[in-house]
């Protein structure tokens, strides 16, 4: 079994052959946890999850999080509340086995002090709350952060909370504290377009999940839309950076999900 922790097969991109991709990914031993970014998402990651047999996870993206700031090209519907009780109510479907993702972005940087201040607090906010969530239904998190490691960690480490750092961007330092928190590293395509070697080196196998973030994130000469048949080229490059074998990445990397997201074996779509 081979196990993509980070997939968005419902976004639009799939929507021509979706039905057909997913069916193949069964047949060839693949499990998925397609994860939520926002109220209507997360709905139809339950929804797709409870009709293939697979894994959702539930939650508020900070993107997805209503601010002044504009991000071009951007479809997603925005939230200017974190509906506690909506995502509460959708993580009790026995195929939600985590919150995410949740976290931190400060890529974006919205123009003058006052409205970049407002902008983190904010999203610092929402993530807490999301935090409180997970911690009462005893979920793990699905972690997106980019630029902004040190106050993730700063906020983790007041909590008792473990998950996946998911596109694992920051320095050997910070996969350090993190996983002293008790947090896995969540690797995917990233790796061919910035230089993660060191991190990879650092982390033990046995604290690494696969993942695609498909349908972004595709390999080099991989299909321009990802999809999660191209975890074995990412598992191929962690196998080449550890020195281990392609194979021993993806079975150790499927116990390590099989572990943190507590998912049940045999998988949903055997119990059908
Ligand atoms: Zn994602």
């Amino acid at each position: 079994m081979i196990i993509d922790t980070h997939a968005h097969l419902n976004f639009s991109e799939f929507n021509k052959d979706r039905d057909l991709l997913i069916k193949d990914l069964i047949k060839k031993d693949y499990q998925i946890i397609n994860v939520g970014t926002n109220i209507e998402s997360s709905k139809e990651c339950v929804k797709l999850a409870e009709k293939y047999g697979f894994y959702a996870s539930v939650g508020l993206h900070p993107l997805n999080i209503e601010s002044s700031l504009k991000i071009k090209g951007e479809a997603e519907k925005k939230e200017s509340v974190f509906d506690y009780n909506t995502y509460k109510k959708l993580s009790q479907s026995k195929s939600v086995v985590a919150i995410g993702e949740i976290g931190l972005d400060y890529w974006y940087k919205p123009k003058g002090k006052d409205r970049r201040a407002e902008f983190i607090e904010k999203q610092k906010a929402f993530f807490i709350n999301q935090i409180d969530l997970a911690e009462e239904l005893n979920l793990p998190l699905i972690i997106h952060c980019r630029m902004a490691f040190n106050d993730l960690i700063e906020i983790l480490s007041k909590r008792n909370t473990k998950g996946v750092i998911h596109c694992f961007t920051g320095t050997v330092e910070q996969a350090k504290e993190l996983l002293s928190l008790g947090y896995y590293i969540g690797i995917n395509g990233i790796i061919f377009k910035m230089d993660l070697k060191d991190v990879i080196q650092f982390v033990p196998i046995d604290k690494i999940l696969i993942e695609t973030d498909c349908p972004y994130l595709s390999p080099p000469d991989f299909e321009e839309r990802n999809n999660p048949f191209s975890l074995e080229l990412i598992a191929e490059e962690i196998g080449r950076i550890k020195n281990i074998s392609k194979e021993e990445v993806i079975i150790k990397t499927a116990d390590n999900a099989k572990s943190i997201f507590n998912l049940l074996i045999p998988p949903l779509t055997l119990l059908k």
